[in-house]
């Protein structure tokens, strides 16, 4: 089963407040909608519909990583038009996604796509109603209703691709959500249990409440990481993934880059997943002369693996020459590249030793770095 999420945030709802619609406002630093897309990561594609105004905010967000489709006049036209996208991509199975409700977790998903595997054209997740129903008029109760039966609905909600796109194409419009337009074509859907913390975000105090569901899971975790490498015979220097001209070399069996070894094992560190050397043993020939590229890029996908992100990386190099100021710029822009993370985010600085130790008799560079990871 090959599966592509739909996240719809085409709608300007400023019902939460803020001058920005909900979906592009900060929740624990991150932006509603990229924590709703981030949830689908897993997925084998990302379809994102946003109003045709947002199309660069988009593009600024999510860079290649998911297709960005324009909405349309209503809700339904938004979701036909991400489905007539994924006609005819192989997409079996697909995901139709709120992005207002950013604390959607795994567990949930999974659930949807459990019963899609099991072989039912449509599941959503729903929540039995447990208050007491009234109806009310000027102020006053006017009667109750029985809440036998009833469920709050929620997303995502899961269809076999074609099924869905047929229903959306034969619906004559005005549905709520998908799941009426999927009964409208006679499709049954499947009820799987959904989550208190699966919140839409529509008031302000659910932005306060999301922030605090959030607090309540958020792990933030740091490393630390020191290297050092002796000088040698050579005629430059990699550090931070940039070639210095020097008039030495550094010994290594890899290329040496004794800022990227420090920070990579940072990011194992916060992990407690050991260094460098664990990874890759210097043992195996392989990694002779290696670009420590693949290092960093193993340690952030090892952190992504877990659920973690990395939010910040400060490198401080230490040596008396070569001058590191004139690189530091690139070193940020290189790491932050390697690392997908923005370069404000990155720092790369050094100091001198005072011309005391190792260092600042000229023996070798040495390398220390900080890095803070957060789930989710
Ligand atoms: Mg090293």
């Amino acid at each position: 089963m090959s599966t592509a999420a739909i996240i719809t945030a085409a709608g300007r709802g400023t019902r939460a407040g803020g001058d920005l619609p909900k979906q592009w406002r900060l929740l624990g630093g991150r932006s509603v909608l990229a924590r709703a897309v981030a949830a689908f990561d897993f997925c084998d594609r990302i379809v994102v519909v946003l109003h045709p105004d947002d199309m660069g905010r988009g593009l600024q967000e999510f860079g290649g990583r998911v297709t960005l489709v324009a909405g349309g006049d209503s809700r339904a036209e938004s979701v036909r038009n991400a489905l007539e996208s994924l006609d005819g991509a192989g997409i079996s199975h697909v995901l139709i996604h709120d992005g207002a409700r950013p604390l959607v977790d795994r567990a949930l998903i999974d659930r949807v796509l459990a019963a899609l595997h099991a072989g039912a054209p449509a599941a959503a997740p729903a929540l039995p109603v447990t208050d007491a129903l009234w109806r009310g008029a000027d102020g006053l109760v006017a009667g109750t209703a029985d809440r036998t039966g009833l469920w709050r609905a929620q997303t995502p909600q899961g269809f076999a691709h074609d099924a869905i796109l047929a229903a959306h194409r034969d619906h004559p419009g005005g549905a709520a959500d998908d799941v009426e337009v999927a009964r409208a074509a006679g499709l049954p859907v499947t009820i799987v249990a959904g989550s208190e913390t699966n919140l839409k975000i529509t008031w302000a105090e659910d932005f306060s409440r999301a922030t605090k569901l959030l607090g309540d899971a958020m792990d933030v975790r740091c490393g630390n990481g020191f290297d050092v490498h002796a000088f040698c015979a050579g005629d430059h220097v990699t550090l931070c993934g940039v070639r210095v001209p020097h008039d030495r070399g550094l010994l290594g069996h890899s290329d040496a880059d004794v800022g990227m070894h420090a920070l990579t094992d940072a990011i194992y560190g916060a992990l407690a997943e050991g260094d460098i050397g664990r990874h890759f043993p210097p043992s195996d020939p392989q990694w002779k002369g290696a670009a420590s590229e693949i290092f960093l890029d193993h340690a952030v996908k090892l952190a992504a693996e877990r659920g973690y992100r990395v939010t910040a990386a400060d490198v401080t190099l230490i040596c008396e020459r070569p001058k590191i100021g004139p690189h530091a710029v690139a070193m940020q822009a290189e790491l932050s590249r390697i690392m997908g993370l923005e370069a404000g985010r990155v720092s790369v600085k050094a100091t001198t030793s005072e011309q005391l130790g190792f260092t600042g008799r000229g023996e070798g560079i040495a390398a220390l770095a900080t890095v803070t990871l957060v789930a989710p």
